[in-house]
């Protein structure tokens, strides 16, 4: 059961919007939520709910912004949690499954992932020189998709957009100094 909620439609028209990494702390009770929510989802898989699962949830649920599974483990290691390489990679697939986080490909080898229920929904701006990701809302492409898939006698459920652009000189780059 996706705990995703719509909140009101934001408005049609209007700036994009910068989202920054304190805009993707999430409330104690949206945390409560994703635990329950992932209780139920792996009591209805019928997936064994062991303490290593829930730990992993944990620590994805207090890390705000994009990671790789290896970072995570990295960083659960370093943070001296008793885990295993290979139970981050298989709950991150439950997780994804569980709608509670997001993956993304930002054109490259690897997988990204971020909490995927805390709305609104955002896009992303790439930099293909140092990395950095840029999140945006830009209520605009709500209203884009929208038409399309009107048009299309679809009802929209979700959307991607990527935008990669690159850092005008090496080395003067905002983000990689
Ligand atoms: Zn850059
Ligand atoms: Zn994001």
């Amino acid at each position: 059961m996706p705990i995703r909620k719509k909140k009101d439609a934001p408005e049609l028209s209007g700036e994009t919007k910068e989202l920054h990494e304190e805009d993707r702390i999430l409330s104690p009770e949206l945390k409560k939520k994703a635990v329950e929510t992932f209780e139920k989802f792996l009591a209805h898989g019928h997936y064994r709910s062991t303490s290593e699962r829930f730990k992993v949830l944990e620590a994805v649920l207090n890390r705000p912004g994009h990671f790789n599974a290896d970072e995570l483990y990295a960083a659960m290691v370093m943070d001296r949690q008793r885990i295993s390489r290979a139970t981050v990679y298989s709950t991150l697939e439950l997780l994804e499954k569980a709608a509670l986080i997001t993956k993304h490909n930002f054109r490259g080898d690897r997988s990204y992932y971020e909490i995927g229920f805390d709305e609104p929904h955002h896009d992303h701006l790439i930099c293909v020189k140092c990395g950095h990701i840029t999140e945006f809302i830009h209520p605009q492409l709500l209203s884009i998709r929208k038409q399309i898939a009107d048009k299309a006698g679809l009802r929209v459920v979700d959307h991607t957009f990527q935008i990669f652009a690159e850092c005008p000189e090496p080395g003067t780059c905002p983000h990689n100094s």
